[in-house]
């Protein structure tokens, strides 16, 4: 690879979150029965006519400010024309010479470095329906619930050098679509597709290779191995002194290769032309601006101002920001707190934890950021152990209590009086001799055994780092009177 340069250009559709469909009325919830969610217009039949969703539109403009676009004035849908049993009308309703926004860019961070890469344009269409096929190849079905569900189309320019840089593009394309709340992005679901173009350049050299087209991939990670395979066969061609044709390539992910399915296709081919039953739409500064209020922080920039402000590692400001619920959560918590390592372990391991054993999600906590800042506090204070706090979490999460409240009912207040500390540690040194021989004998770890049993007494109340003093002492104690006697 070190005479070439891969250049990599991507393809992404994303399905917006809509209730309802692009040009008609119908629902677009996943998983209804075969062609439940269907009407006239959305089947092609005659004598309809399309609607467009307001919202769809607004997600549209909404994604193409964040990515830092152009927005086009006035804005046009055309039909793109083809041929295919899943395209009821033969046509699909996309938009080409006028799309919502061009020229923008995502930035993106690889290896500590920031990279800059270009989005050419983002337009609004609808998409296709599914075809399934029947296992013994005899049938074919047709599923037209999906088709004029809306999609949103971003292209970049081929601005991406390896595989892996366009694997961490589209992480952060992901992330950036999920805080605008746009789409859900649900890869098994098919809101997030993308196919890649990949060609190879000379170092040095101004002149593009031949590209090929890559299609089929359904992870992310599918699309790295998708180009890596891709990348390698070409350099193979080239270096035979053979040719790379212009062709669209399927992956495949069980072989781990690509193969040739049709020569590619020219813009010509579909015959685009306005659709003469939509109007051109005025994007007007004053919605332009309401939007632009509507995006929030993007997540690079989060990621880094966390990291800076709250002095945290890059692991867990990577698990923080991969959520704009927890890292709303996170910030909202630091309002009344003054420990960011803290909460934020105590955050992703055992809130989280407990939110994944109960299969909910960060948004549906009912803990309030300042009861959980309160619940830390406590801990800090020694009014209650981290263990006790632990164990108590997962009802603090789904019951809406204040913590203190909780802990002085239940009767979990640690025991931090060393009067009483000293009555059960004496009854464990009794009860365990032959675990205090071993740490007479130097066995320093079956001090945590000791400990162990003391917090089981006391139902993890108490103290630990007093019961530590406290059985060193008294152990050290009873050697000591065993020698005067
Ligand atoms: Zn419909």
């Amino acid at each position: 690879m070190n005479k070439y340069v891969p250049v990599i250009g991507l393809e992404i559709h994303v399905q917006l979150k809509t209730r309802s469909k692009v040009f008609c009325t119908c629902s677009t919830k996943f998983g209804a029965p075969p062609n439940t969610q269907t009407c006239p217009v959305c089947l092609g039949l005659p004598g309809v006519l399309p609607v467009l969703n307001r919202k769809a539109f607004r997600y549209a403009i909404k994604t193409a400010l964040a990515l830092n676009c152009q927005i086009t004035n006035s804005v046009r849908f055309d039909r793109k024309n083809y041929y295919y049993p899943d395209l009821p009308k033969n046509y699909q309703i996309s938009q080409y010479a006028l799309p919502v926004g061009i020229r923008g860019y995502l930035e993106i961070e690889n290896e500590g470095e920031i990279k800059r890469v270009r989005i050419r344009r983002v337009h609004l269409e609808e998409d296709a329906g599914k075809l399934i096929h029947s296992e013994d190849g005899r049938f074919s079905f047709v599923d037209y619930n999906r088709a004029g569900t809306p999609l949103l189309e971003i292209v970049t320019e081929p601005d991406i050098n390896s595989p892996q840089e366009a694997y961490v593009f589209l992480q952060e394309l992901r992330t950036t679509l999920l805080y605008l709340e746009v789409s859900d992005c649900n890869m098994e679901e098919g809101s997030l597709r993308c196919d890649a173009n990949i060609s190879l350049k000379r170092k040095g050299e101004e002149q593009l290779g031949t590209k090929t087209e890559l299609k089929n991939m359904n992870t992310f990670k599918g699309v790295r191995q998708a180009l890596e395979y891709e990348a390698h066969r070409q350099l193979m061609l080239l270096e035979d002194g053979k040719a790379v044709l212009p062709e669209t390539r399927l992956w495949d992910p069980g072989k781990q290769a690509t193969y040739s399915m049709r020569g590619k296709e020219e813009v010509e081919d579909y015959r685009y032309f306005p659709d003469p039953d939509l109007v051109d739409y005025e994007i007007s500064e004053e919605l332009i601006q309401e939007l632009r209020r509507e995006i929030p922080e993007l997540p690079l920039y989060r990621k880094r101002r966390i990291k800076e402000q709250y002095e945290l590692p890059d692991r867990d400001v990577e698990v923080l920001i991969r959520d704009k619920h927890l890292a709303d959560y996170f910030e909202q918590a630091m309002k009344y707190y003054d420990r960011p390592k803290f909460l934020c372990n105590f955050l992703i391991t055992d809130i989280l934890g407990a939110v994944n054993e109960l299969k909910s999600n960060i948004q549906d906590v009912k803990l309030h950021p300042n009861n959980c800042a309160k619940l830390l506090t406590m801990i800090d204070k020694g009014l209650i152990s981290i263990k006790i706090a632990k164990q108590i979490i997962k009802d603090l999460i789904i019951s809406d209590v204040d913590p203190e409240t909780y802990i002085n009912q239940k009767g979990l207040v640690q025991i931090s009086e060393t009067s009483q500390l000293e009555k059960i540690v004496e009854k464990v040194i009794g009860d365990n001799p032959s675990a205090v021989e071993d740490y007479r004998k130097g066995k320093e770890k079956v001090i945590g055994f000791l400990v162990g049993e003391v917090m089981k007494l006391t139902r993890g109340k108490a103290n630990p780092g007093l019961v530590n003093e406290i059985l060193r002492d008294k152990i050290k104690q009873e050697v000591q009177d065993e020698k005067i006697n």
